[in-house]
């Protein structure tokens, strides 16, 4: 049965998104149908959807004036996978301690922005992320870091003792862009790894 796994294409990195679902796919067995979406009403038919980064700011307030924002918050709590990245870790916290940034709320942490500084504006590195045999090659560019989690957040990943991939129910979200390498294993883990598990239940 083929699955749909919209990918939040407002603003941000869109496309690779798309194609690290379709090789995700291939490695998971699974056909898949990718919607970019741009508009509200078409969340709610989507088994799963990717959070990109880009600019948090105007993510966040681009989601609110389509109306795709409820339909994000809707998916989650219905516990449906996310994975959200960079920017869309940033709007899926509950706190961005930044106000022009109006997160959804769907993962109990706070996140603050750009937060290794102008020196380290752009870094890559090797992870070891729970869920994973083998470390993950890590691309972070003006990263957020999560500074507070609540209770039931697990940290996947740290760098420098901070977390740096989190996961809050069916949310999987990472300061780093796991679709700018050809590693698929993290879209897998968040997307494809718990619908089999909801499949087979
Ligand atoms: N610095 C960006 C922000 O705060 C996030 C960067 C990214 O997604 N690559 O929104």
């Amino acid at each position: 049965m083929s699955v749909r796994i919209g990918v939040i294409a407002v603003q941000g990195n869109v496309s690779e998104h798309v194609e690290a679902i379709e090789r995700a796919a291939t490695a998971a067995g699974r056909e898949v149908d990718v919607v970019e979406i741009r508009e509200a009403g078409l969340v709610p038919d989507c088994d799963a959807l990717a959070l990109p980064g880009g600019e948090s700011t105007t993510i966040a307030s681009l989601l609110e004036l389509e109306g795709i924002d409820e339909e994000i918050r809707a998916h989650a709590e219905a516990d449906r996978p996310i994975l959200a990245t960079c920017a869309g870790l940033i709007v899926a916290a509950s706190d961005a301690r930044d106000d022009r940034v109006e997160t959804l709320d769907l993962i109990d942490a706070s996140v603050d922005r750009n937060a290794f500084g102008r020196q380290v504006d752009s870094f890559e590195t090797s992870l070891d992320v729970d869920g994973l045999d083998d470390p993950f090659h890590a691309v972070f560019i003006r990263a957020p870091v999560v500074s507070e989690v609540g209770p039931d957040v697990d940290v996947l990943a740290t760098w420098d003792g901070r977390p740096v991939a989190v996961r809050d129910g069916s949310v999987v979200a990472t300061a780093f862009h796991p679709e700018l390498t050809a590693d698929d294993r993290i879209h897998r883990l968040a997307l494809f790894d718990r619908l089999r598990t909801e499949t087979e239940a």
